[in-house]
């Protein structure tokens, strides 16, 4: 007989002598023991809660395995190859990064923005948004799970991400996450966000060889037609890698194998918010707005950044720790 007592007291037993987990508190190693429980088991956690003296045998040999697993220091979303993220569970796999709650701001306040920018706009008009280095997909879909359940639907959304292995990951996603009609609203493509007027090119390319649906409000017959050189996004919502260098390799050491691609941001970690407050005012529609995560510890570099590339309105939104995460900005359409 193996109990649920005995495997979270095995586990529990494992983790303390784990080097990497050992500095970590009792209660959150029995949060990580019960989490590979519900994932083998299938049960919520009250469940195991209430049946402490149930023989889970079946799942032994498995559960010891996922526990060994995390004692390497895999974090517990790639062990079950899932992660929740704005209500919605997502797969995932060390080819992304795990969605964090900090994040959900980032779609907080896509969301605001483009209820905002919907209210203004024609029934026959589209709302363009961009998402440039989509990962697991987790903000792009999490925004249009949301508008879906709101009835919003002149929407016309662009996940790209650099790995051909994430984007597996998010087409995975948004199939299982989004309704068939949702899906035709957004367009998961490989993308380098360096180069985002290729990228947008490639995109218009799906479009005129019909494998991709056209956007709603941007028909053939329209004019100018849509081409790589007037497609214009109303927002760009991103989470680009953000993470000095240093710190990137300093936080790897942990075991977490999160893929550095997605998080090493260059020497200051600021590579990309650059590239971003450089590129996108090419690509952004007049009043469109610039969202990207950031780390607190250069958000206000960041608004410089910002600041000198032109956007007005410039805004910084702290995470529910009180943390500087994410920073706005509105092109105001003139040319930089
Ligand atoms: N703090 C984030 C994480 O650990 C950093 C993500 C990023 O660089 N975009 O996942």
């Amino acid at each position: 007989m193996f109990t649920v007592a005995d495997a979270r007291r095995c586990a529990v037993d494992l983790f303390m002598q784990s080097a990497i987990l050992k500095t970590q508190p009792r209660s959150s190693l029995t949060l990580d023991a019960d989490v590979l429980l519900q994932h083998f088991l299938n049960k919520p956690r009250a469940w195991l809660f209430a049946h402490d003296d149930a023989d889970i045998s079946p799942i032994r040999e498995a559960f010891y395995a996922a526990a060994e697993r995390r004692c390497t220091g895999l974090p517990i979303a790639y062990i079950t190859g899932e992660k929740d993220f704005w209500g919605l569970p997502f797969h995932v796999s060390p080819d992304v990064l795990i969605p964090k709650p900090d994040t959900e701001l980032l779609v907080e306040r896509s969301l605001t923005v483009i209820r905002e920018k919907t209210a203004a706009l024609r029934q026959d008009q589209t709302l363009f948004i961009l998402d440039p280095c989509t990962g697991s997909g987790c903000v792009a879909i999490s925004i249009l799970h949301t508008l879906e359940a709101e009835g919003i639907r002149n929407l016309c959304c662009i996940a790209a991400d650099i790995s051909p292995a994430a984007l597996a990951i998010a087409r995975l996603n948004a199939e299982r996450l989004l309704s068939a009609e949702t899906q035709t609203r957004l367009h998961i493509i490989e993308g380098d966000m360096r180069a985002l007027p290729e990228t947008i090119a490639r995109f218009q390319k799906l479009l005129r060889l019909g494998t991709t649906p056209f956007p709603k409000g941007a028909d053939r017959t329209s004019s100018p037609p849509l081409s790589a050189e007037n497609l214009r996004f109303d927002l760009i919502a991103a989470n680009p890698p953000y993470v000095p260098s240093a710190l990137t390799q300093e936080l790897l050491k942990d075991g977490r194998n999160e893929p550095a691609l997605a998080l090493d941001g260059g020497s200051d970690g600021l590579d990309f918010i650059r590239i971003l407050t450089n590129n996108t005012r090419t690509v952004l529609n007049r009043n469109g707005v610039l969202l990207s995560e950031v780390g607190e510890y250069h958000a206000q570099a960041a608004r410089r950044l910002f600041e000198t590339a032109g956007f007005s309105d410039i805004r910084i939104h702290q995470d529910l720790a009180g943390q500087d995460r994410l920073i706005e900005g509105e092109h105001d359409g003139r040319k930089s």
